[in-house]
């Protein structure tokens, strides 16, 4: 699937206006799981997606503050064909509200893994150097998301997922 999804990014300001939707989609995505766990009563997975939800928003921040004057095409204006499927954007069809936390986990995950493919192949390409250099910072950042996801994902494996007949158990109260 390498580059295959890639719209063409021959700018910088290309760049900013995808990067900024891909975090945005991210720190939705995230808020999204948060509100999930917490319907589960599990406090602790739905403080690390909001701790997410805030990285990435912040992330979208500061990409909106590099970007200047160029801005980040609020509407989607240079996003173009992907408006509607950034890689970071999730499938909130397949987000079921009784989601359990590691398929929530194998959610995030996927998101991640593609907007790293996409800044990896954008680095790859045959792009300026701004924009690759760019590519490439944003791509560590998604290196350390989609690794802390496999550590979560350790820690909810899927058999923690259905507990039928022990409802109450993530609760302290
Ligand atoms: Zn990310």
């Amino acid at each position: 699937m390498s580059g295959a999804n890639v719209p063409p990014v021959t700018s910088v300001a290309a760049l900013y206006g995808i990067a900024h939707r891909i975090e945005a989609d991210a720190a939705e995505r995230y808020a999204m799981l948060a509100d999930q766990m917490e319907t589960h009563n599990n406090l602790d997975l739905a403080r690390m997606f909001r701790d997410l939800a805030r990285a990435e928003r912040l992330h979208a921040d500061k990409i909106r503050e590099l970007a200047g004057a160029i801005g980040v095409g609020d509407d989607g204006g240079p996003i173009g064909p992907w408006k509607a499927d950034s890689p970071e954007s999730v499938d909130l069809y397949a987000a079921r509200y009784d989601m359990s936390p590691h398929e929530a986990l194998r959610m995030a995950l996927a998101a991640e893994e593609r907007a790293l493919a996409f800044y990896t192949d954008l680095a790859a390409s045959k792009v300026d150097r701004t924009v690759r250099d760019l590519a490439t910072s944003f791509a560590a950042e998604e290196r350390e998301h989609v690794a802390l996801c496999h550590r979560l994902l350790e820690r909810y494996p899927p058999a923690s997922a259905a507990r039928p007949g022990d409802p109450d158990a993530p609760g302290d109260r």
